[in-house]
């Protein structure tokens, strides 16, 4: 209804954008990232690429079939695009990410309909680069590696991300695993500064946020400068953000065996709101394979940094992620992957086929496995996997645990949230009144990937440890 007389008012101008995020927590990050910085220039989440003006596909070159997998995407939407332009709409497309940054001139002659080629350290330019490509004839690519521009130029204020959110703090990798794409797209190790870390970490808890997950592609290899002009490690990165008031829990991942230091292990000890469980990457059990795979350590490292963890924080549970079949991997070679798997036990890993990487060193190395080994050696490495994931919830049962709520289960009544150990946790509950809440749940049943229990009769207080030690990990 209008008032007489007066003209009625428009309502802004509203864009709809759709993120495709492929990979790891790091990309779900950067997505995030990238709508909070088209927000002002009026764009609000679509559903899917359908209802949109602008589409991002965010990738990952990790991902077996990367390239593959983006330009049948990228098929797609151009018979959307096509279809939009008929009804006379206008969808504006671009490619983010590490693919992005590898491949942007195959990109930009395989599927010439793309409007924008952006690399990881760039998206802070999208608003510049949308008005470019509505004016420009070609694609428009953004592939530099100023990292610290990035952060320097992204707003501050953050779409708040839920009782959970992640914090990037570190970009980038100097070590060139033999198998890696990531030192060539990411660019060399990049920390931020300790300050504009701690307040965005308190922006984040002030929007919601209970638990903070600080991101890195070697996380661990953290050397921000801090607010005293010296370089700050992890460790102390993460005492300091113990301080914030109304934050939680801490964990951060990914680690690199070679940057674990005894003062970031020692904060595992100091600090009872970092969670005890650590995703370490380990890769191989073999010394041969870890020294062709430029790793930087031997076995023998891997299992005193292991052990020091443990004797810092007891209860302490280790993911991690290997490669089967690497150039040159001997059935010895797996065997004793096997057998450092049995010895460690992860409750939790990622464990994948080695797969070539174009431009890595490995890609072209003599001595490819056969594929049929591989696909042996990674069921034989992921049935051992799920027997260690299947013992580790199994001995969760009986135990009273501190759970972060971070919303409704699956089923109507019910809460939903995670174990120290990060895995999903259900009870009976009002999710509503329970949401940010760490509270004491006693677990009845483990599931093979999650838990689910009841609200203990009492409640416990702030970071309050499981009350029953657990069975060793
Ligand atoms: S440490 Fe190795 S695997 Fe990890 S990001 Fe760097 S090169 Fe890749």
């Amino acid at each position: 209804m209008t008032t007489e007389g007066q003209a009625p008012l428009a309502p802004p101008a509203r864009k709809r954008l759709f993120i495709r995020t492929w990979g790891c927590q790091m990309n779900v990050y950067d997505s995030a990232r990238m709508a909070d910085v088209l927000a002002p220039l009026g764009y609000a989440p679509a559903e899917a690429p359908e209802g949109a003006d602008m589409v991002i596909l965010n990738t990952c070159h990790i991902r077996e079939k990367a390239s593959e997998k983006l330009f049948s995407e990228l098929g797609r939407l151009r018979e959307l695009k096509k279809e939009k332009a008929s009804s006379g709409e206008k969808l504006v497309l671009a490619v983010a990410g590490c693919v992005a940054q590898a491949e942007g001139a195959e990109i930009t002659a395989r599927a010439p309909w793309v409007d924008i080629v952006l690399g990881p350290q760039t998206y802070h330019k999208l608003p510049e680069m949308v008005a470019r490509a509505s004016r420009a004839a070609g694609a428009v690519i953004e592939t530099d590696f100023p990292v610290e521009d990035k952060f320097d130029h992204l707003p501050e204020v953050a779409a708040p991300q839920g009782v959970t959110a992640f914090l990037t703090v570190q970009e980038g990798c100097d070590k060139f695993c033999s198998f890696c794409v990531v030192p060539y797209t990411r660019g060399a190790e990049y920390s931020r500064p300790a300050a504009a870390v701690l307040a965005e970490a308190r922006r984040l808890v002030a929007a919601g946020a209970r638990e903070i997950a600080l991101l890195g592609q070697n996380v661990n290899a953290y050397h921000g400068e801090g607010p005293d002009g010296r370089a700050w490690g992890l460790g102390r990165l993460l005492r300091e953000m113990a301080d914030i008031p109304g934050l939680l829990r801490l964990r951060y991942t990914t680690s690199h065996p070679r940057d674990m230091d005894d003062d970031l292990i020692a904060a595992h000890a100091e600090l009872p709101m970092l969670m005890p469980f650590l995703h370490l990457p380990v890769q191989s059990g073999s010394d041969r394979v870890l020294q062709a795979m430029n790793r930087g350590h031997g076995v023998a490292e891997f299992r005193r940094v292991v052990e020091k963890l443990r004797a810092a924080r007891p209860d302490l549970a280790l993911s991690s992620d290997f490669i089967v079949g690497h150039p040159g991997e001997t059935a010895a070679d797996f065997a004793a992957t096997m057998a450092l798997v049995r010895e460690v036990e992860f409750p939790l890993a990622y464990s994948f086929k080695y797969s070539p990487r174009p431009g890595t060193p490995a890609a072209g190395a003599p001595h490819q496995v056969p594929e049929a080994e591989k696909d042996a050696r990674l069921q034989a490495l992921q049935a051992l996997l799920r027997e260690q994931q299947a013992g580790f919830n199994r001995s969760r049962v009986g135990m009273t645990m501190q759970v972060l709520i971070s919303g409704p289960g699956r089923h109507p009544g019910q809460a939903a949230g995670r174990s120290p150990w990060l895995q999903p946790v259900h009870l009976p509950g009002d999710a509503a009144a329970l949401l940010g809440r760490e509270v004491p749940v006693t677990i009845l049943a483990a599931h093979p990937n999650s838990l689910s229990g009841l609200l203990a009769a009492s409640e416990g207080g702030h970071n309050a440890q499981p009350r029953e030690e657990p069975a060793p990990a």
